[in-house]
């Protein structure tokens, strides 16, 4: 048996707090990110529930852990918490990144860049695209403030709750002066050409593997690229119906990485070179896709 070498006094400490977050897939991307690039950090998760927040932040800054991922049901409610917060978290009002400043945490949110890392790296461009997001909950908004960044031609934002995509919308126009329409599913039949749409409800999720929010897949007639940011399957029904009618399709563990990578990339200080970035990305799929 070997000692431990790698794990030591000098070890940084990251983490992703969360309730609940023990299945997060979060520290095998950063161990792994940390492994390659041969850094002294560890990276943890610790289920944080939503009265414990406040002690949570205070007690990971006293400890010097220096930098949180912040999942579910904490990404708004965190930013009360942080010495400054980035300009695109602003916008979006949700932080998932806190780096470790000698003023506090800094928030990032490293969602939205994650999006639109994954769309670049099948070299899907977004200037002057019509756009349809599903969904208008926490990830399709900042899904939405992404892509009216991006300079799209128009997004359309599909929900159940129309007073949840008119939010939206509303916050869109705070910063941006995009083309935005807000429908429920009886109005996606008034859209004529869709280049790309993108999935963000937590229909289809495991268990629920056989759902779609898209009941007829006629639909994907007219889209040319489907993304569905859930990866628990891998392949859901949304993505099913559409490369059946033969669009490009996307799951959303790239985002997940890609968001990953930039949390990395920002608590480092460092750009990871391209080629580590593909090779990570190899491993972490099989790895997934295996276990
Ligand atoms: P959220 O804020 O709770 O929003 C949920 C959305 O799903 C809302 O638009 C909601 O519509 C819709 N919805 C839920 N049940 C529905 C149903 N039965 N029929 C129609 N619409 C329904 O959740 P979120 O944080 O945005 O996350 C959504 C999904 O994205 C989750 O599956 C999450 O795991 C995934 N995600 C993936 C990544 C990634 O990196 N790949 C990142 C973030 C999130 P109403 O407004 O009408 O309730």
């Amino acid at each position: 048996m070997n000692c431990v070498d790698n794990i030591n006094g000098k070890t940084s400490v990251y983490a992703v707090i969360g309730c609940p977050v023990k299945h997060s897939f979060s520290p095998v991307i950063h161990n792994t990110l940390a492994k390659v690039l041969e850094h002294n950090l560890t990276y943890n998760t610790f289920e944080v529930k939503p009265e414990g927040l406040d002690a949570a932040i205070l007690g990971a800054y006293e400890l010097g852990i220096q930098g949180l991922n912040v999942t579910i049901p904490h990404k708004q409610e965190v930013m009360k918490c942080l010495c400054s917060i980035d300009d695109l978290a602003m916008q979006i009002g949700a932080v998932n990144t806190l780096k470790y400043t000698d003023k506090g945490y800094k928030g990032y949110n490293t969602d939205a860049y994650g999006l639109k890392a994954c769309l670049d790296f099948q070299g899907i461009k977004l200037i002057d695209k019509t756009v349809v997001v599903i969904g208008a909950g926490g990830a399709a908004r900042s899904a939405c403030i992404m892509l009216a960044a991006q300079k799209v031609k128009k997004i359309f934002i599909v929900n159940r709750t129309i007073e949840k995509g008119n939010d939206i919308s509303e916050n869109i126009k705070k910063y941006y002066s995009t083309d935005v329409e807000v429908l429920t599913y009886e109005g996606l039949d008034t859209i004529d050409t869709i280049d790309v749409c993108i999935q963000t409800t937590s229909v289809g999720m495991s268990p629920n593997n056989e759902e779609s929010p898209i009941v007829s897949s006629d639909f994907f007639e007219k889209v040319s690229v489907a993304v569905d940011i859930i990866f628990n399957p891998w392949k859901t029904a949304f993505l099913e119906d559409a490369e059946k009618m033969g669009c490009t399709t996307i799951n959303g563990f790239d985002m997940l990485y890609f968001q990953a990578i930039k949390s990395y990339e920002i608590w480092n200080d460092i750009e990871i070179p391209y080629d580590i970035k593909t090779q990570v990305k190899e491993i972490l799929e099989l790895y997934y896709t295996k276990n």
